[in-house]
């Protein structure tokens, strides 16, 4: 692709442009979101970073690895999709692009310290959130802010608009095909009730979407406990303080339950737990029905499952891994990726799981684990980790920032662990 067919102009007669931030003009070329046309050059240096010999295996020999008394099962669809791929080979081509310039990144471009690191090693600098917000105070106009797979808010967006940099644009697709729904939820007059984390990236910035019109309005709902307390204003159990102080950080500004709690359509945070996202979606709906009548619900309730399909497949995988006998889960991806935690969860229910940051947190000398329960806020170190009796299978997936390179490190650390040398495993 030719570098100028990847800029996208923004005019005054298409009013949005083609990421749901896109609300007014910029200077022609200043917008890049697909890429640079740099793909070939780049191949080679994304092979060295993140791709890993006992995934190949893996995929070779049917997702099993099988030594001594060992054998590895590894979920069918796992680590990086189609999102993240895409965010960092961007981010890649952007540096090769522009050499010789400042290069920002609005945040992180995904949930990974691996992937992270070998960006800032690249000379790019991580803009990080303080209490919700990025100072962009520092970018000029001459600079590159690549935004992230999860996006940015659109308070964002027109900031680094307003500065007139140039903007590398790795919004996954996916994600803004949330940003659509909650814009028309927004348009149509409900308000967005949002499955997610309040404080994640990607709900910010799908809760902004919400602002494009005026009246716009958000709530966002981190699991079926919170759903249910909006179900009991709804129902009138609660009264709309009561409902307020415990969502304060998490609705819109000016956010009135009597009022705003009248039309309600449902969105999700992508990589989320898709059964529990569904289930928010019945529990609200019903709710409705129950407190206006069936008609009322039909006409001023709607619900969308807007998990992404990248998502759903690692989840669908791993339940389908977890009907295997399995001594133990090991799932690989950051502490703070919501797809990695669903992934966490998922396994936690049937087998002894174990979510490591990184491969390094598989120690086969002391034969510890570092890991982080499902639930707790700081890591833990776990001695005796492995089964004692063998035979041995162990199960592993890896959330979808994780590159492959880690999971077949953290595999190889799995078979030192058990005495095994990894080389040996053919
Ligand atoms: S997890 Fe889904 S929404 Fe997020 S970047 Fe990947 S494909 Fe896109």
């Amino acid at each position: 692709m030719a570098d100028t067919d990847a800029s996208v102009k923004m005019t005054p007669e298409t009013g949005a442009g083609p990421t749901g931030n896109m609300q007014a003009t910029a200077p022609s070329g200043t917008y890049f979101r697909k890429g640079f046309g740099l793909k070939s050059e780049i191949q080679a240096e994304l092979a060295v970073d993140y791709t890993g010999q006992f995934v190949d295996m893996l995929l070779a020999r049917d997702y099993t690895l099988q030594a001594g008394d060992v054998t590895i099962r590894l979920a069918k669809e796992f680590g990086f999709c189609y999102g993240v791929e895409r965010a960092v080979e961007y981010a890649y081509q952007a540096r090769k692009k522009f050499p010789d310039r400042t290069i920002y990144l609005a945040g992180e471009i995904i949930h990974n310290p691996h992937v992270n690191s070998k960006l800032q090693a690249m000379g790019i600098t991580f803009l990080m959130p303080v209490d919700g917000r990025i100072d962009f105070s520092g970018v000029r106009p001459e600079d590159v802010v690549i935004l992230p797979a999860f996006g940015v808010t659109i308070t964002d967006f027109e900031v680094l608009r307003k500065i007139g940099c140039v903007m590398v644009d790795t919004t996954c697709g996916s994600v803004l095909n949330v940003w659509k729904r909650v814009e028309s939820y927004a348009r149509d007059g409900f308000t967005s009730l949002i499955h997610g984390k309040y404080y994640h990236e990607e709900t910010r910035a799908t809760a902004s979407q919400a602002e494009k019109h005026p009246g716009g309005q958000y709530l966002i709902v981190r699991n079926m406990e919170e759903a249910a307390l909006v179900c009991d204003f709804i129902e009138g159990r609660i009264d709309s303080e009561t409902l307020l102080k415990r969502f304060a950080h998490a609705a819109s500004p000016n956010f009135d339950p009597t009022r705003d709690l009248q039309r309600i359509g449902v969105a999700n945070q992508t990589t989320m737990l898709a059964r529990e996202s569904l289930a928010i979606g019945e529990l609200v709906g019903q709710s409705m029905a129950r407190a206006h009548g069936e008609q009322y619900a039909r006409d001023n309730f709607r619900t969308f499952d807007t998990i992404c399909s990248a998502t759903q497949e690692r989840q669908d995988a791993v339940v389908e891994l977890l009907r295997e006998p399995l001594d133990a889960m090991i799932v690989i991806g950051g502490y703070n990726s919501s797809n990695t935690l669903s992934l966490a969860a998922l396994c936690s229910e049937s087998v002894r799981t174990f979510h490591v940051e990184d491969a390094d947190d598989i120690d086969p000398v002391s034969r510890t684990i570092r890991h982080r329960p499902l639930g707790a806020k700081e890591e833990v170190e776990a001695k005796d980790w492995l089964p004692r009796v063998t035979p041995v299978r162990i199960g592993v997936t890896a959330g979808a920032s994780t590159p492959n390179n880690k999971i077949g490190e953290a595999i190889g650390r799995i078979f030192a662990s058990m005495g095994i040398d990894p080389k040996s495993v053919q």
